[in-house]
């Protein structure tokens, strides 16, 4: 048996595709048959070249947001970790890292492994078990990625984001802390602003503010229930930041959420702040690019930066009952607005560059 992976070979060169035989699975370990992969953000900057340094060398298969159904179970794998049975046709879904346990970030509780991506980009594909992204058919989850039982009733299209984009929101705005009656902006409305929307206000918002600079975005933001938007297309800078004061009776936001990537919108985002308000910084992945801060306003007002780019076990079962819990409420199925056979996958990358896709998925062979 065998399965089809696209391979990354070359910085900013088209993804190939390749067969690879299936692997023999580890007593503990699962091979999963992919459901659906989104392309997410953090991909196509590994495809520029831009990630934290490919150090295993090429070939890697990208991809990491996804969720499949058990293939093969490992003879020692017999529930999730939250003890729900599994057997072969289960869907389910895993952390897409695994924290190494031993380094100091791990030591000290914080979601923070600098080795968490060592199984995935850190080893070449072309040896055992080849599958280690996700834009193949299959995905072998090793020992020690959390694993988790997906509710029947969650379509594929709810659940694929769960274990990077959707999990990440949940976990950033856990981490700043949402308090009831908030005001809160949330910057950049793709997929990952438009989860925040949700889940900011189930966690107890008051109001909601979202900014983006395309309008088929901020009307989606409304329908997650976005209080206000306001396009950064149309106005400028300062009178967004206003009309914040404004909706705030001339206090601030108590929070503002980061999801644009662009250190452009980080100076706007600490005026739009209250004293004593709390930051939350999650779209700006990218090593490098530089943006101007006044760090007096962070001293002098009493302000917080959160930056997050993992999050922990809990973090998983909690979005998908979130989900499960609201799915009637919020169109979440809306937020995969293309798919393309794994075949057509650079014409899929292509599509998630353009910034009008809220997230591209693959659909394996
Ligand atoms: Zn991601
Ligand atoms: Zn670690």
């Amino acid at each position: 048996m065998k399965g089809k992976a696209a391979v990354f070979t070359q910085i900013e060169k088209p993804l190939e595709i390749r067969e690879f035989p299936l692997p023999d699975v580890e007593p503990d370990a699962i091979l999963v048959k992919i459901g659906l992969a989104n392309i997410c953000g953090s991909d196509i900057h590994f495809w520029r070249g831009r990630g934290p340094g490919l150090k295993g060398g090429m070939p890697i298969i990208l991809g990491h947001e996804m969720l499949g159904r058990i293939e093969k179970l490992g003879k020692n794998v017999k529930t999730d970790y939250m003890g729900h049975p599994l057997r072969e046709g289960d869907r389910i879904i895993y952390s897409y890292f695994r924290p190494c346990g031993q380094c100091w970030s791990c030591l000290s509780g914080e979601a923070a492994c600098p080795y968490r991506i060592k199984h995935w980009i850190g080893i070449p594909c072309d040896e055992s078990p080849y599958f280690n992204g996700a834009f193949a058919d299959y995905y072998y989850v090793r020992p020690g990625q959390w694993v988790f039982k997906v509710p029947d009733e969650l379509p594929d299209e709810v659940v694929s984001p769960v274990n990077c984009a959707t999990a990440q929101v949940v976990y950033g705005l856990h981490k700043v802390g949402i308090t009831l009656g908030d005001t809160v902006v949330i910057q950049g409305a793709g997929g990952l602003g438009l989860y925040a929307v949700a889940v900011a206000r189930e966690m107890g918002a008051a109001q909601i503010i979202a900014v983006d600079t395309i309008k088929e975005r901020l009307e989606l933001a409304k329908e997650f229930g976005a209080d206000v938007i306001l396009d950064a297309s149309t106005t400028e800078g300062q009178d967004r930041t206003k009309r914040v004061q404004d909706l705030t009776g001339g206090t601030g936001a108590d929070v503002v959420a980061e999801f644009a990537g662009s250190p452009q919108v980080i100076d706007e985002g600490t005026q739009m702040l209250r004293f004593g308000g709390r930051y939350l910084w999650i779209g700006n992945i990218n090593i490098g690019l530089k943006g101007e801060i006044d760090p007096a306003q962070y001293v002098r007002g009493t302000r917080t930066i959160y930056g997050v780019v993992a999050y922990q076990a809990w973090v998983l079962p909690r979005t998908l009952d979130f989900l499960r819990r609201t799915l009637k409420k919020y169109p979440y199925a809306k937020l995969i607005s293309h798919k393309f056979p794994l075949a057509e996958v650079n014409k899929a990358m292509e599509v998630a560059m353009e910034r009008k896709a809220y997230r591209v998925a693959l659909l394996p062979g």
